[in-house]
């Protein structure tokens, strides 16, 4: 994967170095085809898988403008956490543009539920997110987490929490290819029993389910604002980035 500069009004732009005849693919809410396990973008001949941990490290350091070129269909899974993107961008740095940044800010409520979970975006003077995670395992149970994300809180308290998956659920996720990377390297595994691999944080679900919407709601620009949400996944949390790219109901 490389991240490259782009010009003032370009956005995030996922591109392949081994498929350059195709035009790259906007990183915008109306380009999400697909939001099972992972949130997937695509337009024309292309589609990107799991670009929700890549587009929270961008977000967080406030980057409008990038060209991402992959030689794949999705990013390196890394650790399963933003904390290699993160640390990659904060050593290179960015850059002030001659434009004016255009942050999506949100001036009223918008929603969105299936009955049982929802998202909410809220106005506030700043980026926050307050996340209650539940999972039936007793271990999990209810988590919350509540941060006022700036780079330094994000670095410490989010970047580093991995996804989690159920032991029975690994084989199944494997045979969608989806943001696994062939390794369990790359995700906290638990079974009836506990936990298979140490945790990074306690919680850590609750604050991987924080780096995930705020990769996903960057589908509607940098966002000032505060989200709300109870076990909200990448279903929810995109069609919220929609409803405000569109700022529709
Ligand atoms: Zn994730």
């Amino acid at each position: 994967m490389e991240l490259a500069p782009a010009p003032p009004g370009t956005g995030i732009l996922f591109g392949r170095s081994d498929l350059p005849e195709q035009p790259p693919v906007a990183a915008v809410a109306a380009n999400v085809t697909a939001t099972l396990r992972a949130t997937t973008i695509g337009a024309g001949a292309l589609k990107f898988f799991t670009i929700e941990h890549l587009m929270s490290a961008l977000h967080v350091h406030g980057v409008d403008n990038c060209l991402v070129t992959l030689d794949a269909e999705e990013p390196p899974v890394v650790d399963g956490s933003a904390r290699a993107f993160f640390n990659l961008i904060a050593g290179v740095g960015t850059v002030e543009q001659e434009a004016e940044r255009r942050t999506t800010v949100i001036d009223r409520i918008y929603r969105v539920d299936d009955g049982s979970h929802f998202v909410m975006a809220l106005p506030y003077d700043g980026l926050r997110v307050s996340f209650t995670s539940l999972n039936e395992h007793p271990l999990i149970g209810v988590q919350y987490f509540d941060v006022e994300v700036t780079p330094e809180t994000y670095a410490k308290e989010i970047a580093p929490a991995r996804t989690i998956a159920y032991e029975k659920e690994v084989e199944a996720l494997r045979a969608h290819g989806l943001g696994l990377g062939g390794s369990l390297e790359t995700v906290i595994v638990y079974n009836d029993e506990g936990w298979v691999n140490p945790l990074n944080f306690s919680n850590e679900l609750v604050r991987h389910k924080i780096l995930d919407v705020i990769g996903d709601i960057r589908l509607a620009g940098i966002i000032r604002g505060h989200i709300v949400a109870v076990a909200s996944g990448h279903a929810l949390n995109t069609a919220l980035a929609k409803q405000i790219a569109e700022k529709g109901n």
